[in-house]
């Protein structure tokens, strides 16, 4: 075990250097000196109460943008674990479901997420820790469950050794839909992490003076980037609390942001609240979009309303570690560069390399189309427990030694060795404000839920990044929906909700006798 290589390494580094400075502010600010003595202290009790014959070394996280959720995952990898972030704006069913496949022993949780522990345990057999550092007494808690073992603040002890971890352990596993109807987890390893915070903090030159936004929940890979770019340059990670995060402008200034990052739908709703006007946040020097393709209109407005920041586009699959090609707006050269009205996503970062294949996983000539493929130090560890999807998804490719990810992305070369221009998936992948869904998971719940075999869903209505939300077919005759859609609710994740539900006897064919999807998006656009 080697304490270097650990994602938190950069962290605890900072915090020797500059104990004092803020690490985050999250509804107030910490010390980077006192987040290290909260990590510690979970970090020492993870070590206590885990036994590493029971299960692998994953730690869960159920917290929510609160200081806890920063020192639970800080806690975790240095007790030498990978974290398991968990949700509470998500379905307890789901939020149970990651807790059961991960097989973690031990949960941390903020108080916030406490009243759906009753729920989130239901059914759970293993006997879990579970470690409340917000709670003074839990007494009561100890009675209610008496099936787990229960620590509050005074049950916690501090640590002098941390534990390192090799590289390739697991840093964090982050459930994604699943096209099966089953979330899958995506294994993310020290070394992975490790490459792209290097590499990203050369690209933009962070100091102790930035302040980062950080927008993204910690179910959502993105945040991975505020967190550990933040703290390996001594930098503060401001997290909006819930209350604040539905005004984003206000908080850019109120929270002293030099470094803004979010999905473009985030722009995209600032804009239509009237608050990307122009010179609103002077004090933003780099502005990063990721996630979803970005609109150009939506750059040219950021542009004005923060004319002081760079802009970048940066483009990744989670399996690929958060982001792995980047693309700078250029006032002068871009616009020509701007395919269907999307920003390209520019090049792979340094040491990762990309290809564009085509279904038998070929290279197509120069200028042509086809799936994205990469490799490289950020190409993550494959599906927790899933051997069949991995290999579906990591493949070797005729001629190469190694292993590519298989993005399902459709992309080509800007002419004359310009730009990777982003044209679309090539499955029924959708983005909706930013979040990845399978649209086959939604179908799998809705068998379930309604018990027809016929549904389809789709995202609607279209955006220039994916889509607003998402509306659901049945072969059927019309029925009432309530009860579908509360099943429904209990499963998946609000953005993943079908809107509207609509009832066809008979769904059209395409001509290889499939569902014809087209033909379903064009009834959405006729009645639009
Ligand atoms: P996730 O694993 O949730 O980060 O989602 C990854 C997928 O989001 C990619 O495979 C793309 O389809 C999409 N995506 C991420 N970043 C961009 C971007 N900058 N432009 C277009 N699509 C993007």
């Amino acid at each position: 075990m080697e304490p270097r290589l650990s994602l938190a390494a950069g962290f605890v580094a900072a915090a020797e250097r500059f104990p004092e400075r803020p690490a985050i502010d999250v509804g107030g600010e910490l010390s980077y000196g006192e987040l290290l003595h909260r990590a510690k202290c979970l970090a020492a009790t993870i070590q206590r109460e885990h036994s590493a014959a029971n299960g692998p070394a994953l730690s869960a996280v159920f917290a929510y943008r609160s200081q806890t959720a920063f020192a639970g995952i800080l806690g975790a990898l240095l007790a030498g674990h990978g974290y398991v972030p968990l949700n509470r704006t998500f379905p307890v069913e789901r939020t149970r479901l990651m807790l059961e496949r991960s097989q973690c022993q031990v949960v941390i949780i903020d108080a916030a997420s406490e009243p759906q522990l009753e729920a989130v345990l239901a059914g759970i057999n293993a006997r879990l820790a579970l470690i409340l550092p917000e709670r003074a007494d839990v007494s009561e808690l100890r009675s209610r469950f008496p099936n787990h073992r229960i620590f509050g603040a005074s049950d916690l002890c501090d640590v002098e050794s941390l534990q390192g971890a090799t590289p390739d352990a697991i840093a964090y596993l982050l459930f994604t839909s699943g096209s099966t109807g089953q979330p899958k987890g995506v294994m993310v390893s020290h070394h992975n992490v490790r490459h792209y915070v290097d590499y990203v903090s050369r690209r933009y030159g962070f100091s102790s003076q930035d302040r980062l936004s950080q927008t993204f929940d910690m179910t959502f890979d993105l945040s991975a980037h505020d967190m550990f770019v933040g703290w390996q340059n001594g930098a503060c990670v401001c997290c909006p609390t819930a209350k604040q995060l539905i005004k984003p402008g206000a908080f850019i200034n109120d929270a002293r942001l030099s470094v803004w990052f979010s999905v473009p739908s985030t722009a995209v709703f600032m804009r239509r609240f009237g608050v990307l006007k122009p010179g609103m946040y002077p004090g933003l020097r780099l502005s990063l979009f990721c996630g979803e393709a970005l609109p150009v209109e939506v750059v040219q407005q950021w542009l004005q309303a923060a004319p002081n920041s760079i802009i970048e586009n940066i483009y990744g699959p989670t399996e690929l570690t958060i982001a792995c090609t980047a693309y700078r707006w250029d006032r002068e050269k871009s616009p020509a560069e701007v395919e269907q009205g999307v920003v390209p996503i520019g090049e792979p970062f340094d040491g990762m390399r990309a290809l564009i294949v085509d279904d038998e996983l070929r290279v197509v000539p120069e200028g042509g189309d086809g799936e994205l493929v990469m490799t490289g130090p950020q190409l993550t560890l494959g599906y927790w427990q899933d051997e069949a999807k991995t290999r579906k998804a990591f493949v070797r490719l005729p001629g190469e030694t190694e292993t590519f990810y298989r993005t399902g992305d459709r992309v080509r070369k800007g002419e004359c060795g310009g730009p990777l221009l982003y044209l679309g998936r090539l499955d029924s992948q959708v983005k909706i404000l930013g979040h990845r869904v399978e649209l086959g998971e939604i179908e799998a719940a809705a068998r379930d839920a309604s018990q027809i075999d016929g549904a389809v869903a789709l995202g609607w209505p279209m955006n220039a990044g994916g889509a607003d939300g998402i509306e659901l077919f049945l072969q059927a005759d019309e029925r009432e929906t309530a009860t579908l859609l509360d099943q429904l609710r209990k499963r998946l994740p609000t953005y993943m909700v079908p809107r509207r539900v609509h009832f066809l006897p008979h769904f059209p064919l395409n001509s290889n006798g499939k569902y014809d999807r087209g033909a379903l998006l064009k009834i959405l656009r006729e009645e639009a």
